[in-house]
């Protein structure tokens, strides 16, 4: 059988064989008696990283940003946000049913900026609900992983947004705490160059992902002041997050810690390759990549993106249509140089004859 290559996104990687070894030695013990060293060892590894104090591993990014929100927020409060925030669109309306919190959109896509967030919070009284937490986000998922610059003169003229240090200084110096969701805040750190500590500070919390570009199995951890960690500790064991020998798969997030994150640069270098060699396809308006994300506007005629997926797919190529039409390619580990000539290869002799039978 022809081999398939999977662009859907950079959770569909297999765990690496020096990951699956460092899983299969990992010391472990009941991480609900806190008696897991692996998973201690990973904690500490992350808060260290990102320069916090203390760190909670989860099982997942939605579990740690709804830990984050039942951890800042209370019943009746709200949360402001970018209107296509994953915590939004991506979480089953988490935020209302387990923490009584009301999400208010901000902005676009792309962010918002800190007129909108003023603007909402001076309407609090009289039925506006108090934005009791301030929410970001980098990278941007739904806008093809692009980093929400952090200071103000990263912002492009074009974009209605401010930067993450102006809006976060502004929530705290009117007393509302920050969570920033970094699941793939390492991308925003490799891109930009930014030290993890610089972009962790953003957020009274920070939620970070290893199953993401980094490669594990599963895993994320929610960063932040030992008292904020210590409450979500209590929320973790009540949502049924509390785990037993999970040093097991801290292990493999120990390890992508180690050996994942710097080579994001080639997931980054491979992604700007493959949207440099998709320019001149017909049909498409490919958007420059900022980190391992390609976003592929289809503009021959289609009702939906799917109508190129589908027979991409059966070329060997999967990616994801999105509501706004367009194709996206995530580039991963699983992506080296010879997969990217192949998936080059496929996208030109499919796209253009696609795009030729649906604009006849
Ligand atoms: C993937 C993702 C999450 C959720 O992570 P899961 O582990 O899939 O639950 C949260 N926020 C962002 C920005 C993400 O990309």
């Amino acid at each position: 059988m022809a081999r398939v290559f999977d662009l859907r996104s950079d959770t569909v990687t297999q765990p690496t064989i020096a990951m699956r070894s460092a899983m299969a030695e990992a010391l472990v013990g009941d991480d609900c008696y806190r008696d897991d060293p692996t998973v201690t060892a990973l904690e500490a590894a992350v808060a260290e990283r990102l320069g916090k104090e203390a760190s909670v591993f989860l099982p997942t990014g939605t579990m740690s940003n709804q830990l984050a929100i039942r951890t800042h927020t209370t019943p009746g409060s709200a949360i402001a946000t970018h209107s296509t925030a994953h915590c939004r669109i991506h979480e089953d309306a988490s935020a209302a049913a387990l923490s009584g919190a009301q999400i208010m959109p901000l902005g676009s896509r792309v962010g918002y900026s800190l007129r909108q967030l003023q603007d909402l919070v001076h309407e609090e009284s009289c039925g506006w609900p108090r934005v009791a937490l301030v929410w970001l986000e980098t990278t941007i998922g739904d806008a093809g992983g692009i980093p929400w610059p952090l200071t103000a003169d990263e912002v492009p003229a074009d974009r209605d947004i401010d930067a993450l240090q102006t809006i976060a200084a502004w929530a705290r110096s009117q007393g509302r705490p920050v969570h920033l969701d970094g699941a793939r805040l390492w991308n925003a750190h490799v891109a930009t160059r930014h030290p993890l500590p610089d972009l962790a500070a953003i957020g009274d919390t920070v939620s970070v992902a290893l199953s993401k570009g980094l490669g594990a199995p599963m895993g994320s951890v929610l960063v932040g002041s030992t008292d904020l960690i210590e409450r979500a500790r209590t929320f973790k064991h009540a949502l049924g997050g509390g785990m037993r020998q999970a040093g097991i798969v801290a292990a493999a997030g120990l390890h992508a810690l180690q050996h994942h994150i710097e080579r994001l640069a080639d997931d980054h270098a491979r992604a700007t390759k493959l949207a440099d060699a998709m320019e001149d396809l017909p049909g498409l308006k490919v958007r420059t990549p900022e980190t391992n994300m390609v976003i592929a506007e289809v503009t021959a005629p289609v009702d939906h993106a799917e109508q190129l997926c589908a027979p991409l797919r059966a070329a060997g190529v999967l990616c994801h249509p999105n509501v706004y039409r367009e194709v996206r390619l995530a580039v991963h580990l699983g992506i080296d140089d010879d997969a990217l000539a192949e998936i080059i290869s496929i996208l030109r002799d499919v796209v253009p004859t696609t795009v030729a039978a649906l604009s006849s």
